[in-house]
């Protein structure tokens, strides 16, 4: 991911006229810096879209920023989330303690909310090095797995399925599902003002990450689903784009065109590199030889992870489309090219 900065002056809380309002609230450490928070103005009390991560510094970003914006976020009566990000979520149960409102997200990152928080209960910790394994990582990088246990997020009070409106008295605002970065990510369209609150979906310079955990999982396609939701919020036409990170941009239809074109690039790269090899390749294999924004050996576990994640995303949709085979062994899966 490469990060082009902005002026100082978008990242400050600001007023987009029409009753909506931003702030920016830092994720502490991380170099996404910010993410974008909306305010919907509504005669029961104004909605947000999203609430940022939780963290104190974050808190004081958003609560300070809708005071300077006129709103007490007392007052706030509900947000919601476009997916169960912890830059996203993270303060959605903060703010829902300190207004009494309700958190809304899409049924299906609901259900993954309430896995995470089976999972930070229970004992059972081999899932992540299993995992590793299974795609190709050395024992070592395998043993050491991911990281810590994801903390998670609150969990939402209404579940949304495509086509709902969220409850904004006197104005429209739609969910449009959007699965790809997330399976239940929704994007919302404000169609009172042509407005569409993209999340992490269609970002104006970077591209959401896109991946499978476990990595070897057949069942699912989320880069197909999440080219389909390009499709999407292409068919809406060109509605100025109000994104989660970086910075508020025109013809939301254009930038969607362009993120699929590239994926579709990579898709096609990937396709010719399996069919150059005359061995079956493993995920870990493959994610070494793509290009990341770092030589892969210069990224973190973590980061390496999230590349294998990735890999094995385009993988699965070259196999989704008949152009490349998996062969699953007891214990390492690996993919070949299919003659075209
Ligand atoms: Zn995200
Ligand atoms: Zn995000």
């Amino acid at each position: 991911m490469k990060t082009r900065r902005r002026p100082y002056a978008e990242q400050r809380p600001q007023d987009l006229g029409g009753g909506v309002w931003s702030v920016p609230v830092p994720i502490p450490g991380n170099p996404l810096g910010y993410t974008l928070v909306y305010a919907v103005e509504s005669p029961k009390g104004p909605v947000l879209v999203d609430a940022g991560w939780n963290h104190p510094e974050a808190w004081e970003a958003l609560s300070g920023g809708l005071a300077t914006l006129g709103i007490d976020v007392s007052a706030v009566s509900g947000v919601v989330v476009t997916h169960f990000h912890p830059d996203h979520a993270g303060l959605a149960g903060q703010v829902r303690e300190a207004s009494g409102g309700w958190i809304a997200m899409h049924g299906s990152d609901a259900a993954l909310v309430r896995l995470m928080t089976e999972y930070a209960a229970s004992e059972h910790d081999s899932f992540q090095s299993d995992m590793l394994r299974r795609a190709g990582a050395d024992p070592g990088e395998a043993r050491q797995g991911l990281g810590g246990r994801p903390t998670p997020p609150a969990m939402p009070d209404r579940e949304l399925r495509d086509g709902d409106l969220v409850d904004l008295p006197g104005r429209k605002l739609r969910v449009l599902h959007t699965p790809g970065h997330t399976p239940g990510h929704i994007c919302l369209h404000l169609e009172d003002a042509d407005r569409l609150f993209t999340g992490d979906h269609v970002l104006p310079d970077i591209t959401p990450h896109v991946g499978i955990y476990p990595y070897d999982r057949d069942d699912v396609d989320p880069l197909g689903d999440f080219l389909d939701s390009l499709d999407r919020v292409g068919d809406l036409g060109p509605l100025d784009a109000l994104p989660a990170h970086e910075w508020i941009f025109p013809d939301v239809a254009a930038r969607a065109a362009e993120i699929r074109h590239h994926h579709e690039e990579k898709l096609v790269r990937l396709r010719a590199l399996l069919a150059e090899r005359p061995v079956p390749l493993t995920i870990w294999e493959v994610a070494a030889m793509m290009t990341w924004n770092r030589p892969w050996d210069q990224l973190s576990p973590v980061l390496r992870g999230m590349a294998a994640g990735e890999a094995a995303a385009h993988l699965r949709a070259l196999e989704a489309r008949g152009q490349i085979r998996r062969l699953s062994g007891v214990d390492l899966v690996r993919f070949q090219a299919l003659d075209s």
